[in-house]
């Protein structure tokens, strides 16, 4: 989609400091991080949300987000995946993304 922001990111027409990249995948952290690490995961593909994806690219951002956390020190002391989607969830950019928190002690649900 040519007016889409993250096509844009994936295209490398907007500048983002981009942290991972495979064929499918590309992650890059977040202009206005809510935790010391905030990073979204996007399929290079474009679609508005996540029930717009079908299985294959579900797996493949998970895949890569598994890998990434992984080889980074996240994923033993923990992170939160978060996909906003429509208007009461305050989704803003229509390319499906996953908000990958983490690098320090995030709030609970019940606090
Ligand atoms: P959401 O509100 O779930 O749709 O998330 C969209 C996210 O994109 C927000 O957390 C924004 O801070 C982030 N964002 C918007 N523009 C950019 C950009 N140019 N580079 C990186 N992140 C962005
Ligand atoms: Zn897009």
């Amino acid at each position: 989609m040519s007016e889409c922001l993250f096509c844009k990111i994936v295209k490398g027409e907007i500048k983002a400091n981009k942290v991972f990249e495979n064929d499918s995948v590309c992650a890059f952290e977040d202009i206005n991080p809510q935790a010391k690490v905030h990073l979204l995961f996007i399929n290079k593909q474009h679609t508005c949300n996540v029930n717009e994806m079908n299985e294959a690219e579900i797996g493949q951002v998970f895949k890569a987000i598994a890998e990434f956390t992984t080889s980074n020190n996240l994923s033993k002391s923990g992170f939160r995946v978060v996909t906003n989607t429509g208007p009461d969830a305050c989704q803003s950019v229509f390319h499906a993304h996953f908000h990958v928190l983490g690098g320090e002690q995030l709030a609970g649900f019940g606090s």
